[in-house]
């Protein structure tokens, strides 16, 4: 049996943890610059407020409900789900972090007598050590783990734990469930199954797997069978490597100077450079984009992207930044003020399976050693400890102007207990 831990509104929860009078009220947490809305409380969803919501437009609501408003603090969210983890991990045979908020578990050689009993444990538990809520899903698959999981969230009565075993529980469970929720099917394939008058994961499991091959590949085929309770995606599956990474983000004012925007852009270049590093992987091919504020409609508008090939895939950051700036170079036009820009890095491989090129293998031993120290400092001392002099050394600030203390990471925010 395998089994799925999601904390319940993640960040909100987070926040409060370390501000107990935000319970029962609406709270929500913004993007990047307080760009949009990323995480709600349920008070919030019960007014109306939507996930991705641009908060200008909720503003009304937040200031006559009283909403509780916050900038996103990663440092806080990813030191407590090292704290979610660590608790889950603690009580079960195998995890597998799948993102920020979530983690499949493996219960194989657990009695399904004592699953039911331990479901309700780790959630109890995990609050207990960390005060974040989770729901549990357990069920034969990964895919039916999820739906599970979804239900616990559903129905207080479960006690923050769903076990879904029995084949008529899950046909029942399934037959109300809507399809473009199942894990794996993404909206176009929802919209076009919607249109083919399959409305429900049961509906799509009575489709043929034939038909279901035909229309959405061999993918569509494992979530299909996934939901026939054949387990199909394996622990390793499901931590595939990129095959895209990209980093790009809003600036706090319009841009028109290029000096500037060749900080942003090292910097984007750089994190991606150290994400690709982390799957041991090199690219051979980098977009840069940037873009106008479109909210601005007094202003002229653009969006400018370029693509550039790399000779000799790579993962230093020295010649990442340096290839993106270039292309910058391609697209900025001095006319325009910009409001976004960011990096991708595409056609990604392992480093021990490409061949290296002969006229510069000197050159790649070097930047090896030079790109494991600066990881290693950034690890050892803080994120972004020793950067690239192109970056600038101020920062890109980010607009966050509700931004709660980092509570677990830093001895200036620790929390005060008055008495
Ligand atoms: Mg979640």
């Amino acid at each position: 049996m395998l089994g799925l831990a999601d904390c319940n509104n993640f960040f909100v929860s987070c926040e409060r943890v370390f501000k107990p009078s935000l319970a029962g009220r609406p709270v929500v947490v913004l993007s990047n610059n307080d760009g949009c809305v990323i995480s709600r409380s349920n008070e919030a969803k019960a007014l109306g407020i939507k996930m991705g919501e641009p908060v200008f437009k909720i503003m009304d609501l937040v200031r006559n409900s009283d909403v509780k408003v916050f900038s996103s603090n990663y440092v806080l969210y990813g030191d407590m789900s090292r704290r979610v983890m660590d608790s889950i991990r603690n009580m079960v045979p195998a995890i597998e972090v799948y993102s920020i908020d979530e983690a499949f578990i493996d219960f194989s050689g657990v009695s399904t007598e004592k699953l039911k009993v331990m479901g309700e444990a780790i959630s109890r538990v995990t609050r207990r050590d960390t005060g974040i809520p989770i729901s549990m899903g357990i069920s034969h698959t990964k895919t039916l783990a999820k739906i599970a999981s979804r239900l616990s969230k559903k129905y207080p009565r479960l006690n923050n734990s769903c076990f879904l075993e029995k084949d008529s529980d899950i046909r029942k469970v399934l037959s109300t469930f809507p399809v473009e929720d199942v894990w794996g099917i993404g909206r176009r394939y929802a919209k076009m199954l919607r249109n083919n008058g399959i409305n429900t994961a049961l509906d799509f499991c009575n489709a043929s797997p034939e038909w279901v091959k035909s229309k959405m590949s061999i993918v569509g085929l494992k979530t299909w069978k996934e939901l026939h309770q054949e387990s199909c995606i394996t622990f390793e599956d499901s931590v595939d490597d990129k095959k895209q990474i990209c980093t790009s983000r809003s600036f706090s004012k319009e841009l028109s100077n290029i000096e500037d925007i060749y900080q942003a852009v090292s910097y984007f270049a750089s994190n991606c450079s150290e994400k690709l590093r982390k799957q041991k992987g090199v690219c051979s091919q980098i977009q840069v984009f940037i873009l106008t504020n479109y909210f601005r409609e007094d202003m002229p508008q653009c969006y400018q992207s370029i693509v550039v090939p790399i000779e000799t895939a790579t993962d230093s950051t020295l010649q990442l930044v340096k290839i993106s700036c270039r292309a910058l170079e391609q697209i900025y036009n001095p006319l325009f003020s910009y409001k976004k820009a960011g990096v991708i890095f595409s056609q990604i491989s392992k480093k021990e399976e490409t061949t290296g090129n002969i006229f510069c293998d000197f050159e790649v031993a070097k930047h090896t050693n030079l790109m494991s120290a600066l990881d290693d400092v950034n690890i050892k001392y803080g994120r972004n400890t020793l950067v690239m002099a192109a970056q600038g050394v101020e920062k890109i600030k980010a607009f966050s102007n509700h931004l709660s203390k980092r509570y677990t990471t830093s001895w200036d925010d620790i929390i005060e207990v008055k008495i």
